[in-house]
């Protein structure tokens, strides 16, 4: 076992460097993997940027990335008796819970009473060092075995997908429901076939270009939010009704706006978007047509399903992974990444390649 491995390290905002760091060692109720893809994250250039000072990362350096996949290679104190064996194929993700507040304990451990909180409380690539490294020392609790035959890059999007499904799922959405999925990045590519999964009737989905046309591909009625009048082409379609659930992922505070012009009465607007900006809440429609307004915080415990979804919808994912890159170089997968050059989408770095 050698001692150093390769990482992406930020020393500072904006400064990342590929270099040699310790290879980490796993603890009680940890494994090491060994990373076989990494797949950036919309929030990564974010935290490179170092916009969230003191948040994520709470201090530098920190090894970024928390979309990945890859195989166990070491077992920490008792992983065993969970189960555990080197050589499990694996998906991780982001978050994982202290276990033992309140809200851990009742399974809503994206919301831990202890987040942040040293020893007790990991954020991986946030706050805890993460994947952009050849190995990552990882709580039991963030992983999930993946299918034998199940593509290391496919697995890298689980933690995406699952956070997708966890939006989905908390809209309450039943079969035959008409969905507008608002936005066409990743996450709302995502949502498309999460909804289909699960039942959706019409799925609207708004955006432009080239991830609209993508969107469309995996069967969504395309909106051009450029061309057209997002709430007139919905009102339409569903005879003045409006759609029962608005999966909400363009990230942005007009996105959430219009949300609230195609709800359905009775329906639920649920949402993974953070504005930079404050967006008023409509409280007497809301109220008058019990609109149920749902925002929702990573993956709790959608991991696993989610995988089993990506296996039954392997084709439609695999359409959104366009890029794979060396970890050495990085650069080039985040320029790519970042301007959405060659029509990119879900672009993924090798860090044992
Ligand atoms: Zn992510
Ligand atoms: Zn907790």
């Amino acid at each position: 076992m050698e001692t150093m491995m390769k990482a992406l390290r930020l020393n500072a905002p904006n400064d990342l460097e590929y270099c040699d760091v310790p290879v980490p060692e796993p603890g009680l109720n940890e494994v090491l993997c060994k990373v076989e893809s990494t797949s950036i994250c919309g929030t990564d250039p974010h935290i490179i940027g170092g916009d969230f000072p003191g948040f994520w990362p709470k201090d530098f350096p920190l090894i970024p990335g928390h979309e990945w996949a890859g195989e166990v290679t070491e077992l920490g104190q008792n992983a065993d008796l969970y189960g555990w064996k080197k050589g499990d194929r694996v998906a991780g993700i982001a978050n994982m819970g202290c276990g033992f507040c309140k809200n851990c304990m009742e399974g809503r451990w994206t919301i831990c009473l202890n987040y942040g909180k040293d020893k007790i409380h990991n954020m991986y690539g946030h706050i805890t060092p993460g994947a952009y490294a050849q190995y990552i020392r990882v709580s039991i609790k963030s992983i999930a075995k993946i299918p034998d035959d199940m593509d290391y890059n496919l697995a890298a999007c689980m933690d995406p997908l699952s956070i997708a499904l966890h939006m989905v799922e908390r809209s309450g959405i039943q079969a035959g429901d008409d969905v507008l999925v608002n936005g066409s990045g990743a996450q709302g590519l995502m949502a498309i076939i999460c909804c289909k999964s699960l039942g959706a009737g019409r799925i609207f989905v708004t955006g432009s270009g080239r991830r609209l046309e993508q969107a469309a591909k995996l069967g969504a009625i395309p909106i051009n939010y450029r061309e057209e009048n997002i709430a007139e082409v919905i009102m339409n379609a569903t005879g003045g009704l409006g759609v029962k659930r608005v999966m909400e992922c363009s990230g942005t505070a007009n996105g959430i706006r219009q949300s609230w012009d195609v709800i359905a009465r009775g329906g639920c607007i649920s949402t993974i978007s953070l504005p930079k900006e404050e967006v008023p809440v409509p409280i007497r429609k809301l109220v008058l047509d019990e609109i149920d307004f749902h925002g929702n915080r990573a993956n709790p415990n959608t991991l696993e399903k989610a995988i089993v979804l990506a296996n039954q919808h392997r084709g439609d994912l695999e359409q959104l992974v366009t890029h794979e890159f060396t970890m050495a170089d990085y650069k080039k997968a985040f320029e790519i990444f970042n301007g959405r050059l060659d029509n990119s989408l879900k672009v993924i770095v090798k860090p044992n390649k």
